[in-house]
């Protein structure tokens, strides 16, 4: 566990589904109905209302967030957010990422949320580069802090052991002591 300003940040290595936090938030696409990866383990978790929840919002924008309850999950919310498909790195993705990020700790703020958990945004079917990535993840929730300092714990829930170990190594680097 790490503290940033009064703010826990931990790691987890795990399935995003089972986390309990005011919170989860979901890599979506465009259309908010539903796709593979976490989306899909999201959608399948929480079961059919987040759909029907998701077809009224219509669809998100990349780099912008929109909120459904959490259905079955033991979390409250899910904060759905559109990653950028990576490309080569000259099409904005790292500014539409680190909105990504932003905008979702924007919308948790609006409801009033303490603890909201990510997933390594971009970095499965949409090809972000893992370790660009996670980079650009703790800049956007510690900016977050700084300029909003209005959430009580952010949680990184990494799938794989290598994405855990990387998020352990950027974070001793930023917040180790
Ligand atoms: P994107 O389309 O934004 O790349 P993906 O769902 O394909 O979204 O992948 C995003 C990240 O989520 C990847 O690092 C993937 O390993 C991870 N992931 C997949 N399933 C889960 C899950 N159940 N919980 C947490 N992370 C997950």
């Amino acid at each position: 566990m790490y503290k940033y300003r009064g703010v826990k940040i931990s790691i987890v290595e795990g399935d995003i589904t089972k986390i309990k936090a005011d919170a989860i938030v979901n890599a979506a696409n465009n259309t908010l109905l539903g796709g593979g990866g976490v989306d899909g383990a999201i959608h399948r978790a929480g079961g059919p209302t987040i759909l029907e929840q998701c077809k009224k919002i219509g669809g998100c924008p990349t780099g912008e967030a929109r909120i459904t309850t959490a259905g079955n999950m033991p979390s409250k919310y899910v904060i759905h957010t559109v990653g950028p498909i990576y490309d080569d790195g000259t099409k904005n993705e790292e500014q539409l990422l680190y909105n990504a990020y932003y905008n979702s700790l924007k919308l948790a703020k609006e409801y009033k949320l303490k603890t909201v958990a990510f997933p390594s945004i971009s970095t499965g079917v949409y090809g972000y580069p893992k370790n660009k990535a996670g980079r650009v993840a703790i800049r956007g929730v510690m900016d977050f802090i700084n300029n909003e300092n209005d959430i009580e714990e952010i949680i990184f829930v990494l799938f794989s052991k290598d994405n855990y170990l990387l998020y352990k190594e950027l974070l001793d680097d930023e917040l180790g002591d």
